[in-house]
């Protein structure tokens, strides 16, 4: 692919991604102690947990590969050994970004089996024509699942789940038991509309879905890690999922009543939700764009 459009493609990515965007410089670390030995670290891209114990390090995504050196800084202030694991919840680049960087240390990356398959070939966003050049082998899964797999590691049990179609085809939630810790990975977007990828194989209904099973899996002290967002709780997740369901409702309405997307778009069904969700990097016009586009092919099934 010529370079001019790999680098427009990443250009649009890191808009269509990163909640501000800036430019290559690396975004400090924010780290913030949970329980059970998982700290959640938080820069640019999406959200990173880490365990660190007996083990060694276990990480949850690993944001963009120019995040690499400050990640990587974070890790060794609360362990004393680099990344054993590093779990990514979906392949988007704000995720799994640094995972060639992470495997020079001797990383293995783990992920749902349809991560390896975009990782490992040419992708598009379709819905911002990004285009994604196939990544080099070391930065892909050498480990992948299709349903769940568990890892028993610092003392916890953690529980790796598929979650069909939401947010891509290839999203997992991470539960660590004992910690009573979830990563939503981009299942979960907290104060900010979610984007679905519905080119790469994501769905509203899936994404609908999958809080759902979270919300089975939570009680009231369960901290919640959003792909993006700051950490939430049950009631966070309850109010993102009735969110997803009104707007859906209200869309697919529309649409069954014969409105074209321009008039689903005028006619603002998110209205209600604007001021708390809409203030991120999904404006509410782009977010009620991204529905009508994932109820529209639904339908079309
Ligand atoms: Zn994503």
């Amino acid at each position: 692919m010529p370079e001019r459009l790999i680098r427009i493609g990443t250009l649009i990515f890191a808009l269509a991604f990163s909640p501000i965007l800036v430019a290559e410089e690396a975004v400090p670390i924010e780290t913030i102690e949970l329980t059970g030995g998982v700290h959640l670290l938080m820069g640019r891209g999406g959200n990173v947990a880490v365990s660190s114990g007996t083990d060694g390090v276990l990480v949850i995504d690993d944001q963009y590969a120019s995040q690499y050196d400050v990640i990587h800084d974070a890790i060794a202030k609360l362990a004393p050994t680099s990344a054993k694991f590093i779990i990514n919840t979906h392949w988007h680049s704000d995720h799994a970004g640094s995972n060639e960087k992470m495997t020079q240390s001797a990383a293995i990356i783990v992920a749902h089996e349809n991560v390896r398959r975009r990782l490992s070939t040419d992708q598009v966003i379709e819905f911002f024509k990004a285009e994604v050049p196939a990544s080099p082998n070391s930065a892909l899964p050498v480990i992948t699942f299709n349903d769940d797999i568990t890892f028993h590691f610092n003392g916890d049990t953690i529980r790796v789940f598929h979650t069909a179609n939401a947010h891509t085809d290839g999203d997992s939630v991470v539960h660590f038991e004992n910690a009573n810790v979830i990563h939503a990975g981009d299942t979960f977007f907290y104060h900010l509309y979610p984007f679905i990828d519905s080119g790469s194989g994501g769905s509203l209904t899936g994404l609908i879905a999958a809080a759902n099973l979270i919300l089975a899996m939570s009680n009231d002290e369960t901290k919640i890690i959003p792909g993006h967002g700051a950490l939430a709780d049950k009631k966070g997740l309850l109010a993102y999922r009735d969110m997803l369901v009104a707007v859906h409702r209200a869309i697919a309405d529309l649409i069954v009543a014969g409105s074209s997307a321009e008039q689903v778009v005028l006619a603002k069904p998110t209205a209600a939700f604007d001021e708390k969700w809409g203030g991120g990097f999904l404006k509410p016009d782009t977010f009620v764009n991204i529905v009508y586009d994932s109820i529209k092919r639904a339908m079309l099934k």
